[in-house]
């Protein structure tokens, strides 16, 4: 019997833990909070991330260990990697817990970038802006998330005010400044590669975001070869360079015909939840197969996919769960506003059969805009 440790107890550590059912494996998460949503299926070890003890314990009763949340701290992830296999590896998730080396990163190998300036004193902010030019926004280089952290500067007159929001971060956790990209659009490509270093990736996804949480993510996104083929290669070649192995997603600003990385999450992602019921094998699935060593599964879509995600509160289930094409996930977490308390699904065999289904069910949902977001990014690929 395998066990598979999972850092961070969140939905995705969920999702992981109940996909890997069928493969017959057992699970232990640990998370800083007891009531972790993760731990409703799985033990649960409440602990610190840095607490040396807390991670032995967790090292010594699992067979393999992976992430559900990207920040935990890169020694603790080294540490447990001296102790049995971790994936993906601790090198690639430092990497991708700061957004200047990630970007930095990005720029060697190729994938174009809006430009960007480490930020370290008020002095430097007003140098960054001038030579990035206005609109640009002022993030923190580590543990921001969700639009968190992150401050934006409209005019260069603007620099006093995002110091004073962020500047106090700028020593512990680091400030980039980065050009704002007027996109048409947000896609992201979720990949994953084996410890055989076997790639897949899914069909591009095209994502909507409010307040800097996704809001909607639709598949396959509609663009022509050129661009799924430049994404998917900057996928491949990110996952190559940093010897990853497991599920991640490359996010992607889409401007005139032209691709610019924004980040890579390091693990299974939002913008995929819609794997599960559109595709052949899911993300979790995928990732758990990875992790271990088996082979991957196809990720093939089966038609059409929109995922809307539920950000604060539940919606009333009924009219998804009446659908032919619905399906619904609920997290099991209590309501707060900007937590992700659970998403649903519509699957349909076309394009046009899913805009019926978004028909049917929005009104019912009491989530007007989310629904016309999701049929606005479906008639951009009409
Ligand atoms: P992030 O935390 O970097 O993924 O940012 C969250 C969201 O904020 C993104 O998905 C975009 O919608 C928006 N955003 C972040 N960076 C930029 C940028 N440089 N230009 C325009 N929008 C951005």
């Amino acid at each position: 019997m395998t066990t598979v440790g999972i850092l961070g107890g969140g939905q995705l550590a969920r999702m992981l833990a109940i996909a890997g059912i069928p493969l017959g494996l057992r699970f232990q998460v640990m998370d800083t909070v007891a009531d972790a949503c993760a731990g409703q299926v799985a033990p649960l070890l409440v602990g610190d991330y840095r607490d040396r003890e807390a991670l032995a314990e967790f090292a010594s009763s699992v067979d393999v260990a992976t992430f559900d949340f990207e920040n935990v701290p890169a020694e603790s992830a080294q540490w447990l990697s001296t102790r049995l296999p971790v994936f993906p590896n601790p090198g690639a998730l430092a990497v991708a817990q700061d957004r200047l080396d990630e970007k930095s990163l990005f720029r060697e190998l190729g994938i174009p970038v809006p430009d960007f300036i480490d930020v370290t004193d008020r002095a430097s902010l007003d140098t960054a802006v001038a030579q990035v030019g206005a609109p640009c926004i002022l993030k923190t280089r580590r543990l921001g998330y969700d639009g968190k952290g992150q401050f934006r500067i409209q005019s260069p007159a603007d620099a006093g005010e995002a110091w004073e929001a962020l500047g106090s971060q700028a020593d512990e956790v680091g400030l980039i400044v980065e050009a704002f990209v007027p996109f048409q659009r947000e896609l992201s490509v979720v990949a994953v590669r084996g410890r055989d270093s076997e790639f897949r990736s899914w069909p591009l996804t095209q994502n909507w975001h409010v307040d800097g949480i996704l809001s909607v993510s639709l598949a396959p996104a509609s663009v022509d070869a050129g661009l799924r083929e430049a994404a998917e290669g900057y996928a491949r070649r990110l996952a190559e360079r940093l010897d990853y192995v497991g599920v991640f997603a490359l996010e992607l600003f889409c401007r005139g015909g032209e691709l610019l990385a924004n980040e890579m999450a390091p693990r299974v992602h939002n913008s995929g939840h819609w794997t599960i019921e559109g595709s052949e094998t899911s993300q979790f699935q995928n990732h758990l197969r990875a992790v271990l060593g088996l082979p991957l599964g196809d990720t093939r879509m089966l038609g059409h996919a929109c995922m809307l995600n539920w950000v604060g509160d539940m919606p009333d289930a009924t009219a998804v769960l009446r659908d032919p094409a619905g399906h619904w996930h609920d997290y099991g977490k209590q309501p707060r506003p900007g937590r992700k308390v659970g998403h649903a699904t519509l699957r349909a065999d076309s394009a046009a059969e899913l805009a019926a289904a978004l028909q049917r069910t929005g009104h019912a949902l009491g989530r007007e805009a989310q629904v016309a977001a999701a049929l606005a990014c479906l008639r951009t690929g009409a």
